[in-house]
């Protein structure tokens, strides 16, 4: 084996295929499959990943060309991750290295850098001297320096650095290089006290600082870091490194764990006793674990029916049998409580994944799952991919929500790839949600009674621990309060319910519901609104910075003050910002404290942590905000839950609208009442007969889902058939449309190729159908039209390969035009 077979890191279909390296002799043995390699690729150095190795007869030696560089000792990649990432560019369409390059830390994403160096014999006159400002200094001393860094350093010399890359005098090597290196600190190690008092004996009398720390090392005989040792001893490092030379003491460089968790006391808790429902599902899961047999679980349990104690069990059961555990939350519910039931339960041997961590921590709680030293790791969607050798148990919380689907490539759901991995370790998968997304419960509900084959059980916690109450809820017409003359934000019923908790010292949890619902601008006497010229959006109204944005290309304008259109001045900017509801509160009721948490409070790292923290000790007494407020906190003295524009996303076209709103309005219900005090839930709409919204009100999710799911088999959408989207963008629209019905027709001759019946309505079987081209629902996006085909299909027909096979003749065409071609397999977001 002396030919590695890489995947390089250019993602394009061109590349898109291995390429064959010698592995020189230095790295033989090292080279394995899942190895992250610098290789030279035409003019340019690359990152690549080894898939596997050539056999002899495969290749020509004379053509190959060496491997240079083995970028880590141990590999990234598992041959197993390496397998599921060629699952998962299938699965979802992409470019191989895409899907590797998704399971690798950010701090691994390679970059080629620059380097220059003083080519050997480089002449410079005194004039080009004086000009560079102390570059060529830098540069004379023989070490390659970073273009980049040089760059910033000498902004000014930047000419010059170019004129002298030309003439020779400057050389240029690439490497490529990690983002991130390991956190590494010096470390003095002692030698034994006797041997220092010695020493310090010996020391003249002048070396008195010299003297003062080998006593303080002799006394505190163990390792110090130099900084700490410099501090105690008020001394220099230079002093210290003497002693190195004297061979008292060694200095090493000792990495160090960037502990996001530092300083954090969990404190421990120990297995609850289970109530006989929580016993009834651990049971079957237990059992799986204790078989080694691949099996997966819906876990239906309503909000504070006790999963997570559920969970808890399992994985300890998991880890008892050697094996390891990944737990997936959605980012949003990663908040220190959660994390906290995980720590206190398992400690040190827990790892946490979020992108609310620096790159280096990531990277250090990465390294603790590879290197063995976490055996559980908990994370949002990407911590699916932790590198753990031996699985036993993957957990889903919340499995509905939709942030477990990626939306930029590879745009894989979690839940897949959770399922896929599992199978590969012969492990159990618990998806537990009170709100299961429909397919989900379908597969695991209605699939069972279709075939013998059962593809995953449904398990149930049908109610709260210790007979707690599911809350009350009110739903408030707001179109009457507006006939009976309350203009206010807040309804009669909502107001009374505040006032009284105040009054009680009692906490609220206040949603407002703002998805699909921007500040936007309107005139009211013309009608005009205010649209991105360069995308088919409204712009969004941003009060403190005065002006109107566009969300998805930065575009800005200062906000108007008559119409641009009819000049009125009747131009209003609509829409609830959780800015003035929080106004709203203050005039409402005089003396409230208010924690607003949206995008605007919580950017800065840790403040998410911070306002719960106060909200939890009771120093505010109402926390208001978005989507976040509403998943997987846990506070005893919530007794009020209040959401406003509870209908704002029902409008949106997307078919998966209604499940979405029922599923956010009982997440949040469920924050009321999970303790000793009964909850009580008000919700405000304008649409109070609208199912997903009464379905909170009973509580009904079996009744709301089976009716839904009626509805999505009579329109032939999900889970009773699958999609695709394609979505193409260019300058011009001609060129779209000829482009979308070349892409429509050719998936419909190589279906009818394979046999595949076109008409969709009749009948079960399998069949593929194929929509549009149609303008997206985002009509342009930065100048750029977008045009999509919904390919729609079941049964036993691969659309993922048929689409490929279809794009992949398209190609040259498409790319000669500049076309840009998107695929989403099982899309989440119809936008
Ligand atoms: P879920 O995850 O289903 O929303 P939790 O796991 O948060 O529910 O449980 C709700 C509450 O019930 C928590 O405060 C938890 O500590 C408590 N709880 C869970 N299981 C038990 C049990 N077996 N005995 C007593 N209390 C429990
Ligand atoms: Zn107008
Ligand atoms: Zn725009």
């Amino acid at each position: 084996m002396t030919v590695a077979r890489v995947i390089v890191d250019v993602p394009s279909r061109d590349t898109d295929r291995t390429f064959d390296y010698l592995i020189p002799d230095r790295l033989t043995g090292w080279v394995e499959i899942g190895s992250r390699v610098a290789v030279p690729f035409g003019p340019r150095k690359l990152q690549g990943i080894v898939t596997g190795f050539a056999a002899d007869a495969e290749v020509e030696y004379a053509k190959l060309k060496p491997i240079e560089d083995l970028l880590d000792a141990i590999p990234p990649l598992s041959p197993e991750l390496v397998e599921l990432g060629v699952w998962i560019s299938k699965r979802w369409l992409c470019p191989l290295t895409i899907a590797l390059q998704a399971m690798l830390p950010a701090a691994l994403k390679g970059r080629s850098e620059k380097y220059v160096f003083a080519a050997s014999g480089a002449q410079w006159s005194e004039e080009e001297t004086a000009q560079s400002g102390g570059l060529l200094l830098a540069l004379k001393k023989g070490k390659p320096l970073k273009l980049t860094s040089l760059l910033q350093q000498y902004p000014e010399q930047g000419q010059l650095l170019k004129r002298w890359l030309r003439q020779g005098k400057l050389e240029e090597r690439q490497r490529v290089e990690d983002q991130l290196s390991v956190k590494t600190v010096l470390t003095v190690f002692p030698s034994d006290s006797p041997t220092l008092w010695q020493a310090s004996e010996e020391l003249p009398a002048r070396a008195h600082k010299q003297k003062e720390v080998l006593r303080y090392l002799a006394e505190n005989n163990e390792p110090v870091t130099v900084i700490k040792l410099a501090e105690e001893v008020a001394t220099t490092t230079s002093t210290i490194r003497a002693l190195e030379d004297r061979g008292w003491i060694s200095i090493q460089a000792i990495t160090e764990d960037r502990d996001p968790y530092a300083g954090r006391e969990f404190p421990a808790s120990s297995p609850m006793t289970l109530t006989p429902a929580q016993a009834s599902v651990l049971a079957p899961i237990q059992k799986a674990l204790d078989d080694n047999i691949h099996e997966t679980f819906l876990l239906h349990g309503v909000t504070g029916s006790g999963k997570t104690e559920v969970y808890l069990q399992a994985i300890q059961r998991c880890l008892e049998m050697g094996r390891e555990a990944i737990v997936l939350v959605p980012e949003i519910a990663l908040t220190p409580q959660m994390v906290e039931r995980f720590k206190s339960r398992f400690g040190a041997r827990v790892a946490v994944l979020h992108s609310r961590l620096s790159q280096g921590e990531r990277y250090d709680e990465w390294r603790k799952i590879r290197e063995g030293r976490a055996q559980v790791a908990v994370g949002a969607r990407s911590a699916i991919f932790a590198p753990f050798a031996s699985i036993g148990l993957i957990v889903i919380d919340e499995e509905h929500e939709t942030s477990y689907k990626q939306e930029e490539s590879p745009k894989y759901h979690a839940r897949d790839v959770a399922v896929e991995r599992a199978r590969l370790h012969g492990a159990v998968v618990v998806l537990g949600s009170a709100t299961p997304a429909l397919e989900t419960y379908e597969a695991a509900v209605h699939r069972r009674h279709d075939t013998d084959n059962v593809q995953m059980k449904y398990i149930e916690l049908p109610e709260r621990v210790a007979n707690r109450p599911l809350p009350g809820v009110e739903i408030v017409d707001m179109r009457e309060e507006l006939r009976l003359g309350n203009r206010a934000m807040f309804s009669r019923s909502l107001a009374d319910a505040i006032r009284d908790r105040l009054a009680k010292n009692e906490q609220i949890v206040l949603l407002l519901n703002r998805r699909g619902y921007a500040t936007f601008v309107m005139c009211r006497s013309c009608g005009y609104t205010a649209a991105c010229p360069h995308c088919e959006i409204s712009l969004t109204h941003h009060k403190g910075s005065q002006n109107l944005r566009c969300h998805y290309c930065g575009y800005s304008e200062s906000e108007p003050k008559t119409c641009p259109s009819c000049e009125s001045p009747h131009i209003r900017f609509f829409g609830t910002g959780t800015q003035k509801v929080e106004e709203s509160l203050a005039e409402t009721f005089p003396g409230i404290r208010v924690i607003r948490m949206d995008v605007d409070t919580t950017t800065e790292k840790g403040s998410h942590e911070k306002w719960l923290t106060e909200f939890r000790e009771r120093r505010a007494d109402l926390l208001l905000g978005t989507q976040m407020v509403a998943k997987g906190l846990d506070f005893p003295f919530v007794t009020l839950v209040g959401v406003l524009a509870a209908d704002s996303a029902l409008r949106l076209p997307d078919f998966r609208a209604s499940e979405r709103t029922f599923q956010l309005l009982t997440q949040v219900a469920g924050r009321a009442g999970r303790h000793e005090l009964p909850g009580e839930v008000i919700i405000q709409t304008y649409d109070p007969e609208h199912e997903s919204i009464t379905s909170v009100q009973g509580h009904d999710y079996k009744g709301f889902v089976e009716r839904a799911l009626t509805l999505r088999r009579q329109l032939g959408y999900p889970p009773y058939s699958r999609l695709l989207s394609v979505t193409f963008s260019h300058e011009s629209v001609p060129m779209l449309l000829s482009t979308g019905e070349r892409f429509a027709t050719g998936m419909r001759e190589k279906s009818a190729a394979l046999g595949v019946r076109r008409d969709f309505d009749h009948g079960g079987g399998t069949a593929l159908e194929v929509l549009g081209p149609v303008s997206s629902p985002i009509a342009r996006l930065k100048d750029r039209y977008r045009f999509q085909c919904m390919v729609k299909y079941r049964g036993d027909v691969d659309a993922s390969l048929v689409t490929a096979q279809v794009l992949e003749e398209m190609g040259d065409a498409v790319k000669r035009n500049g076309v840009q071609i998107s695929v989403d397999v099982d899309p989440q977001m119809m936008l």
